[in-house]
């Protein structure tokens, strides 16, 4: 085996197929989203367990935007190489008062600035409401639409299609957790050691394991991340608006709350249990910053129907006036942080890279922040 990647969510599943299309022996270990392992309980959790994660090129940072552009530029060609569609281009619709809200600058100009294609209402003019009927921002706010590719991405679909170009190019797949990473000396590769007994002696380790990279003995000194609490809430539609609201764009709205703020949002999309919801996030001032195993694990598990819901319903109606909301429940989730916002991909020791943090918007450049933690092996590989 040349190389272990723990972790088969966004990132990992990404760095899992970069490092088996080089030719190299992969092994991706790893809970499936929404799947408990049998045996070590649902131990870990995943950051991308939703049905949704919002695309597009808009972004304040140009290294995000660089990276994500990239994955972006690479959509069709996942899907079509693996057969298997995650990718909706409904565009992105951005709502803004100008100038921003304090919190975070006016992502508007950022499109000018970029030369991305775009249309602009100025605040005031409902231009946008001719062709988006249904939704609604304040007067006080521009609104800006960013057209396909921007949209949304099926995040497990993507996995799957990561995982089965993995399995083409001869990589394995492991449903197991890790319980830990040990360096065997300073020359001979680490040994990894799973829940369900497996250990197994590689050269070189991808840790992919989101907001659990710190937990489960998997790295010597942890690295410096912030875990923070995430709400959504999941809007039920009936068929109707199912079928009339399906093709409307995804939403980033800086909506100047002093209860919750930097509002995302996608249009309906079917769900396991059968339900097609409208999903809208944002930072509440709920939000906690968990830092050990136990307090992560209970946190999702929580009930947060209990005190989340009752803030971000009313904002998830104003948004959508007329649409009458067959039921509405709210879903826990983490948001890792670095402290420079950007995403940690790095070589820790030799041979053991970390590959974390998505900073709240990594599912959409997930190829690109994978295929960049498997080029950090690539020269070790050549020597394999
Ligand atoms: C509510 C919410 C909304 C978001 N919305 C967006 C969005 O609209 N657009 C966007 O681009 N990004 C969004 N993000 C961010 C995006 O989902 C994350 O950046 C992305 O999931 C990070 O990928 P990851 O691989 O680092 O972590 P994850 O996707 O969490 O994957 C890590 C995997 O490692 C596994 N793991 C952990 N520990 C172990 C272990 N010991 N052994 C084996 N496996 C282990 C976990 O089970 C998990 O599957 C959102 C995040 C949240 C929480």
């Amino acid at each position: 085996m040349d190389v272990v990647v723990v972790g088969r969510g966004m990132f990992g599943s990404a760095a899992a197929r970069h490092l088996a299309a080089t030719g190299a022996q992969v092994l991706a270990v790893g809970p499936v989203a929404g799947d408990p392992v049998p045996g070590s309980g649902d131990a870990v959790f995943s950051s991308h367990d939703d049905e949704a994660r919002l695309t597009r090129l808009q972004d304040r940072d140009p290294r995000w935007a660089e990276v994500t552009a990239r994955a972006l530029a690479g959509y069709r060609d996942l899907e079509v190489a693996s057969g298997i569609e995650f990718h909706h281009p409904v565009g992105c619709l951005i709502a803004s008062r100008p100038g921003g809200d304090g919190r975070s600058p006016d992502p508007i100009p950022q499109l000018s600035a970029r030369g991305l294609t775009h249309d602009l209402y100025q605040p005031g003019d409902r231009g946008w409401a001719e062709r988006w009927p249904r939704i609604d921002f304040p007067a006080t706010h521009a609104v800006a639409y960013e057209p396909g590719p921007a949209g949304y991405i099926r995040p497990k679909r993507l996995i799957a299609a990561q995982e089965t170009l993995t399995t083409q190019f001869g990589g394995r797949l492991l449903t197991d957790t890790v319980v830990g990473v040990q360096a065997l000396g300073d020359t001979d590769g680490y040994s990894v050691v799973t829940a369900a007994g497996h250990r197994v002696r590689t050269p070189n380790v991808v840790l992919a394991t989101g907001a659990f990279t710190n937990f489960n003995d998997l790295l010597e000194t942890p690295v410096e991340l912030e875990l923070k609490t995430e709400v959504v809430v999941l809007g039920e539609v009936d068929a109707a608006d199912a079928e009339e609201l399906r093709a409307y764009p995804t939403v980033k709205y800086l909506n100047d709350g002093d209860v919750l703020d930097a509002i995302y949002m996608t249009p309906p999309v079917d769900y396991p249990d059968g339900r097609t919801c409208i999903k809208m996030g944002a930072n509440i001032v709920l939000d906690t910053n968990p830092t050990d195993l136990s307090t992560v694990q209970d946190w999702f598990r929580t009930d947060t129907d209990h005190d989340h819901l009752s803030l971000l319903e009313p904002a998830l109606q104003a948004l959508w006036p007329d649409v009458a909301f067959t039921s509405v429940r709210t879903k826990p989730c983490i948001i890792t942080y670095t402290a420079d916002r950007f995403p940690l991909i790095v070589e820790r020791r030799p041979g053991l890279v970390v590959a974390t943090a998505g900073n709240g918007g990594g599912a959409k450049g997930a190829d690109a922040w994978g295929s960049m933690a498997a080029g950090l092996l690539r020269e070790r590989l050549s020597r394999c």
